[in-house]
C-alpha cells in the first residue's frame, strides 16, 4: 500500500473499501492465509491447502498470552516466521497489560504502510493550510536481550520518514520536542511554540483527553515562565536536551515582548474558563479522544475550552488501526467508528446483555463477520492482523451502530473485565465512571472538578469496601481546595446510590462495607502516570487505570492522601432504576 496518498485519494480508496467491504475482507483474509499458512503458529491448526473455512472452525479465539511465548522468542532473537512471513521491524509496546507485564505486538514496514494510509484519511478532516497544536510524546526505544527495538506505536509513527515528511510541519511542535523523552521538557517546548505560533494554530489537542487536560494543568503551573521565555526570547536553562534547544533557536528568534504581554493578560484572568480559545484565537476544534472511559475528561475540557467541538478522529491500538470517526463534529456521545475494511480480518464475539461473552466453543465459533453485525448489539472485536495475530480478542467493548456504505460502525463502550469487585458484586468501568460523573456534578455546585479519579478494592477490615481516589480541583485557582467533609460524605452516598443493583443489594446485606473516598493532593495522578511511564508505558497512550492492584501504584495513591471520607448513608436504596 502506498501511504503517499492525497487526502482525497485516500478517502475515495476508502469510500471503495466501505462499499466492497465484504470483498475486502475476504482479499484480507486470503492474503494472511497466504503469506502466513507455513508459520509455527498457524500451521498447527491449517495444512497448505486451508481455506477460509477451516480458517474459521480451526484456529483458536485466543487472549494476548497465548501468543506471548511466541512474542517473547521472536524478542530472543529466534526468527519472526515462527508467527508471521513478513520481517519484523520492531515490536510494539502497548498500553494494556496482560498478566501484570506490558503487552508486546510485532511491527512490520507494511504495517507503518497501512497506519499511515489510515492518518491519510483523517487529514481530510484536517486543514493543511493552518497549523495544528499537538501535545505528543515518545518514550524511548528498548532493546530485547538479542537487540530487538521496543516502543510504543506512537513512537514508531513519530519516528518514521512518513511522519516527519508529510505531517509534522501540520504541528506547531517541531519533531524533536515529540521525540524528546523527557515528558517535562517536551511539553514545556511544545507549549512555548504553540503559543509562539498562537496566532496560526486552527486547532489544539492531543491524543487522549486526558492528556490534554493534563497539559493544561502543567499550563497553569508554567505559564509565567513560558511568558519571561518569550519576553526575553531565551530558552529556560532546566531545558537541556540539545534537540528541543536546536529546535527552539528557529521559533524563540528574538524577544517579543508583546505577544508577552497578551498571553500574561489572558493567563492572569481569574477564571481559566475557555482558555484555550482566549489564547489561540482562531481555534475551530479540539482534537482529543473522548469516548469510552475518556468520557470524564469531558466537563474539564469544556470548561476550558468553552464551546468549542471536542473531535475523537479514531479508534485505534497497539495491534491494528480500526476505525476512524467520519462525523467529526458529533457529540462526544454519538460518536461511531467506522471500520477501515483493509487493515485486517474482523470478526466479533457478541456480548450478552448481562456483560458476559460467548459461553461455548459452539458461540465462540459463530463469531460474527464484519459486515454482518447487527445495530444495537454489542461486541468485542476479534482481530486477525498482517502482523502476526490470528484470532485475538482485543478486550475492547463496543456498540453497534450502524453502517457507512457496507461497513459497520461502532460506539465505543468500555475495556473489559476492568471492575472492581467485592463479595458477590461486580463494578465496571463505566459504571463506576457514570457514577463518579454523577458526584461530579453535585460537587460543580462548589465549583469543585474531579481532575481524576481511580478505584480500589480494600479488604483489610470485613467486610471490604471500595475506595475512590480523587485529585480535586476548585474552578478558577490551581490551590488545594478547602473541603468541607459533609460534601465529600455525601459524595459518597451518591456514588453508592448510582452503583448497580446488585452492589446496593450488597451493601444492604452488609456484605460490602461502606465506601470509601481519599482525596489526594494536587499532582498525585501525574506521580501515578509517572510511575507507569517509568515502567515502559507511553505519555501519549497512557489512560489512567480505573482499577488499581499494582502494589505500587496503591503505594503512591496513598502517599498523597489529604482527607478521608467514608459513607455515612445507611440505608442504600434497593429500588431498581430503569
Ligand atoms: P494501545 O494498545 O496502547 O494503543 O491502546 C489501545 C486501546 O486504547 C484500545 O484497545 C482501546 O481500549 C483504547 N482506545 C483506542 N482508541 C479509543 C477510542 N477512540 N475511544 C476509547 N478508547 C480507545
Amino acid at each position: 500500500m502506498n501511504p503517499s496518498f492525497s487526502t482525497e485519494s485516500a478517502w475515495k480508496i476508502f469510500e471503495e473499501l466501505t462499499v466492497n467491504a465484504h470483498q475486502t475482507q475476504q482479499q484480507v483474509l486470503q492474503e494472511i492465509l497466504t503469506q502466513n499458512l507455513h508459520t509455527e503458529y498457524l500451521s498447527q491448526f491449517l495444512s497448505s491447502d486451508s481455506d477460509r473455512e477451516d480458517f474459521k472452525n480451526n484456529v483458536p479465539v485466543v487472549e494476548y498470552e497465548d501468543f506471548r511465548p511466541y512474542i517473547q522468542r521472536i524478542a530472543n532473537g529466534e526468527p519472526s516466521d515462527i508467527l508471521l512471513a513478513e520481517t519484523v521491524t520492531a515490536l510494539t509496546r502497548s498500553s494494556g497489560t496482560s498478566g501484570g507485564q506490558q503487552k508486546m505486538i510485532p511491527l512490520t514496514d507494511r504495517e507503518m504502510d497501512r497506519r499511515a494510509f489510515g492518518r491519510c484519511l483523517l487529514s481530510h478532516v484536517e486543514n493543511k493550510m493552518h497549523l495544528h497544536l499537538r501535545l505528543l510524546f515518545s518514550r524511548p526505544e528498548i532493546k530485547t536481550p538479542s537487540g530487538f527495538p521496543t516502543r510504543p506505536i506512537l513512537t514508531s509513527i513519530f519516528m518514521s520518514k512518513h511522519f516527519g515528511q508529510h505531517e509534522s510541519s501540520l504541528y506547531t511542535s517541531p519533531i524533536a520536542t515529540i521525540l524528546c523523552s523527557d515528558s517535562k521538557q517536551s511539553m514545556y517546548c511544545q507549549w512555548l511554540c504553540g503559543l509562539l505560533q498562537r496566532n496560526e494554530v486552527v486547532s489544539v489537542g492531543s491524543t487522549f483527553g486526558s492528556i490534554l487536560v493534563r497539559g493544561i494543568k502543567f499550563l497553569e503551573d508554567y505559564w509565567k515562565e513560558l511568558c519571561s521565555n518569550i519576553r526575553t526570547g531565551q530558552l529556560s536553562d532546566w531545558i537541556s536536551d540539545t534537540g528541543c534547544r536546536n529546535a527552539l533557536l528557529t521559533i524563540l528568534r528574538k524577544p517579543y515582548p508583546e505577544l508577552a504581554d497578551s498571553i500574561e493578560d489572558i493567563c492572569n484572568a481569574k477564571s481559566w474558563e475557555g482558555i484555550i480559545r482566549k489564547l489561540w484565537p482562531g481555534t475551530k476544534y479540539i482534537d482529543a479522544t473522548v469516548t469510552g472511559s475518556m468520557v470524564q475528561y469531558v466537563p474539564m475540557l469544556e470548561f476550558y475550552c468553552g464551546d468549542l467541538p471536542l473531535v475523537s478522529k479514531r479508534y485505534s491500538s497497539s495491534e491494528c488501526d480500526l476505525g476512524i470517526n467520519i462525523k467529526p463534529l458529533s457529540n462526544p456521545c454519538d460518536t461511531s467508528y467506522t471500520f477501515i475494511p483493509n487493515m485486517a480480518y474482523f470478526e466479533f464475539l457478541p456480548i450478552y446483555e448481562d456483560g458476559e461473552e460467548a459461553r461455548n466453543k459452539k458461540e465462540e465459533s459463530e463469531l460474527v463477520d464484519l459486515v454482518n453485525v447487527k445495530p444495537g448489539r454489542f461486541y468485542e472485536p476479534v482481530v486477525t492482523t498482517f502482523t502476526g495475530l490470528y484470532r485475538y480478542k482485543m478486550g475492547d467493548i463496543l456498540k453497534a451502530t450502524g453502517y457507512h456504505n457496507n461497513a459497520p460502525q461502532f460506539q465505543f463502550v468500555r475495556r473489559k473485565g476492568v471492575f472492581l469487585s467485592v463479595d458477590m458484586e461486580k463494578t465496571t468501568e463505566d459504571e463506576l465512571g457514570e457514577a463518579v460523573k454523577q458526584a461530579n456534578q453535585f460537587i460543580g455546585q462548589f465549583k469543585l472538578h474531579v481532575v481524576d479519579y481511580t478505584g480500589a478494592v480494600d479488604i483489610s477490615s470485613i467486610p471490604g469496601h471500595y475506595v475512590l481516589f480523587w485529585e480535586l480541583k476548585m474552578e478558577g485557582s490551581s490551590h488545594v481546595p478547602e473541603l468541607s467533609p459533609g460534601t465529600i460524605e455525601q459524595c459518597c452516598g451518591i456514588v453508592e446510590e448510582s452503583l448497580s443493583f446488585v452492589y446496593r443489594i450488597s451493601r444492604k446485606g452488609n456484605g460490602i462495607g461502606p465506601l470509601e473516598i481519599r482525596v489526594v493532593k494536587k499532582g498525585t495522578f501525574d506521580e501515578l502516570m509517572d510511575l507507569f511511564v517509568s515502567k515502559g508505558a507511553s505519555v501519549s497512550q497512557y489512560k489512567t487505570p480505573r482499577c488499581i492492584r499494582h502494589e505500587e501504584a496503591l503505594k503512591t495513591l496513598n502517599s498523597g492522601v489529604v482527607g478521608r471520607y467514608f459513607s455515612q448513608q445507611f440505608h442504600v436504596s434497593t429500588a431498581l432504576k430503569w
